[in-house]
């Protein structure tokens, strides 16, 4: 009888998804924590205010289910130089582990979650989370060490093409706009895409833009195109309102995906704007040396690694690597150049024609 009953219990515990680990980047102001599970999970935030008086601070705590807590797994993590002080894991009930983030303060959080591995993100921004004085504009050239992206025909890799160019994007803005200009990295690096917009909100980016090299089976397929965070059916939407929101999808009524809807459309705007304005320019500048530049125009699709970014986030997708003349030309170091001055120029005009970004009043660069 007593095993029998154990047996039930522990059988209802294997049958949770594990826990596998706890990751964490952290920023004055700013700390991203996310827990990797083994398989789909569901979600609840749940946020207990500090009470200052008593010492106590504020506590957000992210119950998970239905998961188990893995034995290697540490229960507690201690971060030094960030907002979140500490993040606990415990099994909350046979079927719930709840992850409690003690702060130093909280002014806003936002939680979501990753598939391929499934993973549940947890940002928390702190009352010292302000912007800087500096107009910052982080640039994620996609891809990176074990992850080589895209291969053309004849083996050029897209991880080293698209670092090149972000460099020189870099040193542009640099130069010429005297912005500040963060890269999500420096080398060939592998980065998961949860740490590219890490970085971006912790080192508080204005404006995000990942670079690409694009592929086809068909091998005709050539041209330039930029894409923003948004999505294109329903279908899509209730995915990831159901990924931001913890539940599965047929769980999200109607009422909340409106209202999701509306909150993201104001920096979908902006994300389109931008993604305009650097598509135009990088067209234009290609075709003052190249001949049948081909223009692919702005697209939206839901793009993994613009989802948690705070700030207005565009893809774009310079050209094929899979094409041959393309690849050819991505191996020049002046067609390289053209790419970087067309999304510098773009970069330009877009901040030129915006009165304000994400809430923020724009840094007037000196030119
Ligand atoms: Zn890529």
């Amino acid at each position: 009888m007593f095993l029998a009953l154990l047996w039930v219990l522990v059988g209802a515990v294997e049958a949770a998804v594990p826990v596998k680990g706890v990751r964490w980047w952290a920023a004055p102001g700013y700390t991203r924590v996310v827990v990797d599970l083994g398989a789909e999970a569901s979600f609840q935030v749940g946020l207990l205010r500090g009470d200052p008086q008593r010492g106590k601070p504020p506590r957000l705590y992210v119950d998970i289910s239905p998961v188990r807590l893995e034995r290697n797994v540490p229960r507690e993590v201690s971060i030094r130089d960030g907002l979140c002080r500490r993040v606990r894991l415990g099994q909350f009930s046979p079927q719930t582990v709840r992850v409690v983030l003690d702060l130093r303060d909280l002014k806003d959080h936002h939680v979501f979650a990753l598939e391929d591995p499934y993973r549940v993100v947890i940002d928390v921004y702190g009352e010292g989370y302000r912007r800087e004085k500096t107009f910052t504009v982080v640039v994620d050239p996609g891809h990176g060490g074990r992850d080589p992206g895209a291969i053309g025909p004849t083996g050029l890799k897209e991880k080293d093409v698209v670092l090149k160019i972000a460099k020189r994007v870099r040193d542009k803005i640099r130069r010429r706009l005297g912005w500040r200009v963060v890269l999500t990295r420096e080398g060939d690096r592998y980065i998961p895409l949860e740490q590219r917009t890490a970085i971006a909100n912790a080192r508080k980016g204005d404006l995000f833009l990942s670079i690409h090299c694009n592929a086809s089976r068909r091998r005709s397929r050539r041209g330039v195109e930029t894409y923003f965070l948004s999505f294109t059916t329903d279908k899509q939407a209730l995915r990831l309102a159901a990924r931001e929101n913890g539940v599965p999808p047929s769980k999200i009524d109607a009422l909340q995906l409106i209202l999701y809807d509306l909150m993201l459309r104001a920096k979908v705007e902006e994300s389109r704007k931008f993604a305009l304005h650097v598509q135009r320019e990088l067209v234009r500048s290609l075709r003052r040396r190249y001949a049948r530049v081909i223009n692919l125009g702005v697209k939206q699709a839901p793009f993994l690694v613009l989802v948690g970014a705070k700030m207005p986030s565009i893809l774009a997708e310079v050209s094929f690597i899979s094409n041959r003349t393309e690849e050819r030309r991505l191996r020049d170091p002046r067609y390289l150049d053209l790419l970087a001055e067309g999304i510098t120029q773009g970069l330009r005009r877009y901040v030129e024609g915006a009165t304000q970004l994400a809430g923020f009043s724009v840094f007037a660069p000196s030119r």
